[in-house]
This record gives structure tokens, C-alpha cells and sequence, in this order.
């Protein structure tokens, strides 16, 4: 079954605390746009997806019951290029979280100056509660319920929160088995021996560090003389957490969805298994000291990374951050209202579509590689991350230094720039 729905659906009223990634997306937009010379037409525009696709997912099972869970996809914007964004496996997956997930998708592409557009997508399912076989069951029967609308060159789906690789797989090879022919660059985040690319698991969390490295030495510092607080240890968190620590800096906390553990003289990152590795293994860890999820963002240290969920940061524990420099590793882990407290309080907020950008870029890297089917080496991704990375990097410094913007409207200005741009030059259809 497949509707596409009005994407006039009703928004949470937003107490600034718990809003809907919609509405922190939407809210971000208009307080950007006062920055740039955007027609207010084009602005209105991007308030709204192109379209939201659900479909009702049944899975039979193990078993032999039948169950019906609901996918989406949401599809905000394709003017610089085909849709691109993840699929994300988690009970609270909605359409309104997928378009606010598929905005930011839009203007991450357009940061990194990559050829896509946004989109976000996903079941409302706890992956937790699946087996591996019910797993592959139900992503074959969501990409067969999506199909008609993903492609190469139409959209192109990836990892997210509670999918990974082995799930891109299985949708790869639901979709080309439907077309008759392999078509690897359908979904980016592949494994790499049917077309992925090397170091696209470790990119989000690579970005995240280098962009953290960049604010650490743009504010006066050294990366060996900083201390850096981690929340969340899954690919994003412990890959940050990891080069950081590599790069000279003492990582005193890091967490997972049970706790945190600290130590004032630095953690070994390497030692703690990440998520993937071994879930929720962060407390059974040697360490003086353990603490909770919200206190490990609130530690005396010179940068903090959110690199779990969104909406971590609010308007009640903003005033209580007390990191000079917050570097955002997940997607929209502070809130409208918390993002307003951080700068009046001098917080420098790098935004998540700068340095979580590594993931979109290197699928973008993965993208090209299906396309001449021709495999990099891993040491040719991390070059050319590096490069992009700084370049989006120097395009946002020279915002934030001639118009005094925060990093995050600098970001926006970057990317709104170039989306209004490319509708100029292509024109208003019909
Ligand atoms: N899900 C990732 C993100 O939020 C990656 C998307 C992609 O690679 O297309 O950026």
C-alpha cells in the first residue's frame, strides 16, 4: 500500500524543548534566512517536502505471525541532484521526523557542494526487537514498497540511526533483483565487497573529528592541550572519540545509552568497544568515575560532542553547558531554543550538517565509485574527505567572518545560496 501524503500534517506546538525535528528544522530555516539574499518564494519552498511517501511494511514473523509496521520516505528537495539521505530503523520514526531529518539532509549536500538533494527515510520499528532473518524480511519487503520512487539517479538511500551496511545490502539486492540487473549505486553504505567504499562507516565520526580539530585551532588552541566530553559511542561518537584522542587530545568522557564513564587524565578510546562492536559496553569499563547521559554534556571541558540522538540540548540545561565549543556529531541534538541560550552565552555551536557531513560526503565518494565501477583505496577516501571537509570548512569561516554569523546560519547561508542558485539558473516549472 502506498500514499503520498499532504505534507500540511500537524506539527508539534513546539515548547522549545521536545520539538519535532520538523520543527527545529523549519525554525532554523527562517531564522537563517534573514541573513541571505534568497527570494522569499524559494524560502517558502523549502519549507515543505517535495513529497512524503508511507507504505505499510508486513513482515511475517519468525513465528509464522504477520505483522504490519509503517515506512517512510521523505523526499525534500532534488534541484542540485538526486535525493540522498539514510534510512533510519527506530519506534519513533514518523513522517514528520523524516522530513525534518530530509531539510537538513538538503542543505548538508549543498554545504559539502555535493550533486544531491534531501531525503530521510525509515520504519517505525525497534530493531532491537527483530532477528536478524526478521531483519532482512522486512527491509527487502520495505525496498520492494519503495521502489519505484529510489534509484541512482532518482534518490539514493544509506545508513541511519539502527541500520548499517548489512542492511544496505539486503535492500541493494531486493531492489536490482526487481530490475534484473545489479545496480550497486541504488543505496550508499554498502559493504564494500558489492560496491561500497572503505572508510564510509568511519566517516561520520572522521568528519566530526577533523571539523572538531579545525574550531579547537580557529579558537587559539592545540588539539594535544584540549579536553573533549562524548556522547554516544556508536560509529559516530567512538570514530570522533578515537582520532581525537590519536590527534594529541584528552577524551575525559565518553557514554552510551546506559551511562558515562570519566577520567580527568584521559580514557583509551581504542580499548572501549564501540557500539557495533559490543552494544552498551561503555559502563563495564575501568573508570574513576561513572556518570549520567545529561552530565556527561555538562563536564568542564573545552569541547563537547553530541554524537547520540537529537534534542539533548534544550533550553533546560543549555545555561548548564559548560564547554567553550559544542561540535554537533548527530543530527539536531540541540534544540531551537537551546541553540538561541548557547549564543547568547559566547557557546560556539558547529552545526551537524558541517561536521557530520563526512557520511553523505564519502557516500558521495561510494556514489562515483558504483558509477565507473572502480574501487578506491582507503587512503584515497580519507585524502579527499579531508579536502572536502576543509573546503566546506573555509566556505563557512569566511561567512562567520564577514557577517558575524554563528557557524550554524553561516551553514545555512552557505547552503541556501547555492540551492537558490541552482532554482534561479534551472528556472520555476510550470
Ligand atoms: N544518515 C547519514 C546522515 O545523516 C548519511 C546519509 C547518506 O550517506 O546519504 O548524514
Amino acid at each position: 500500500m502506498t500514499t503520498t501524503q499532504s505534507t500540511s500534517e500537524t506539527e508539534s506546538s513546539g515548547d522549545g524543548d521536545h520539538d519535532s525535528a520538523l520543527v527545529t528544522a523549519r525554525r532554523q530555516l527562517e531564522h537563517a534566512a534573514a541573513h541571505v539574499d534568497v527570494d522569499e518564494g524559494v524560502i517558502e519552498r523549502l519549507k515543505h517536502p517535495t513529497r512524503v511517501q508511507r507504505v505499510s511494511v508486513p513482515l511475517e514473523r519468525d513465528d509464522g505471525t504477520v505483522e504490519v509496521f509503517t515506512g517512510y520516505r521523505a523526499q525534500h528537495d532534488d534541484v542540485r541532484g538526486p535525493y540522498k539521505g539514510g534510512l533510519r530503523y527506530h519506534p519513533e520514526v514518523n513522517a514528520q521526523e523524516c522530513i525534518g531529518l530530509s531539510m537538513w539532509m538538503t542543505w548538508k549536500c549543498a554545504v559539502m557542494d555535493l550533486p544531491f538533494g534531501g531525503g530521510k527515510g525509515g520504519i517505525a520499528v525497534d530493531p532491537k526487537s527483530l532477528s536478524e532473518d526478521e531483519t532482512e524480511r522486512l527491509t527487502r519487503r520495505f525496498a520492494e514498497e519503495i521502489r519505484d520512487s529510489v534509484g541512482p539517479t532518482k534518490d539514493v538511500p544509506a545508513p541511519d540511526m539502527g541500520t548499517d551496511a548489512q542492511t544496505m545490502a539486503w535492500f541493494m539486492d531486493a531492489y536490482s533483483m526487481q530490475q534484473g540487473e545489479t545496480i550497486p549505486g541504488v543505496v550508499t553504505g554498502k559493504p564494500p565487497v558489492i560496491g561500497g567504499s572503505f572508510g564510509r562507516e568511519e566517516a561520520p565520526g572522521r568528519s566530526t573529528a577533523i571539523i572538531a580539530r579545525e574550531a579547537i585551532e580557529y579558537y587559539g588552541n592545540d588539539v594535544s592541550d584540549v579536553t573533549v566530553a562524548v556522547q554516544g559511542f556508536g560509529s559516530v561518537g567512538a570514530n570522533a572519540a578515537r582520532l581525537l584522542e590519536d590527534w594529541g587530545a584528552t577524551v575525559v568522557a565518553v557514554s552510551d545509552v546506559n551511562g558515562a564513564i570519566y577520567d580527568p587524565d584521559g580514557l583509551s578510546t581504542h580499548e572501549i568497544p564501540t557500539h557495533d562492536e559490543e552494544p552498551e559496553a561503555v559502563l563495564e569499563q575501568d573508570a574513576p568515575e561513572t556518570l549520567s547521559n545529561e552530565e556527561v554534556l555538562e563536564l568542564d571541558v573545552d569541547v563537547v560532542i553530541p554524537a547520540a540522538v537529537g534534542n539533548v540540548i534544550t533550553a533546560d540545561n543549555a545555561s548548564d553547558i559548560q564547554a567553550d565549543i559544542v561540535v554537533e556529531g548527530a543530527n539536531g541534538p540541540t534544540t531551537f531554543a537551546g541553540d538561541e541560550i548557547l549564543e547568547e552565552r559566547g557557546v560556539h555551536v558547529i552545526p551537524d550538517i558541517l561536521a557530520n557531513a563526512g557520511g553523505v560526503t564519502v557516500s558521495y565518494f561510494e556514489w562515483l565509485q558504483d558509477i565507473n565501477r572502480r574501487q578506491w583505496t582507503l587512503e584515497e577516501v580519507n585524502e579527499e574527505l579531508e579536502e572536502k571537509m576543509l573546503s566546506a570548512w573555509a566556505d563557512l569561516r569566511d561567512e562567520v567572518e564577514e557577517h558575524d554569523l554563528t557557524w550554524r546560519d553561516a551553514a545555512y547561508v552557505v547552503a541556501l545560496s547555492r540551492i537558490a542558485e541552482a532554482k534561479a539558473v534551472r528556472g520555476l516549472w510550470p
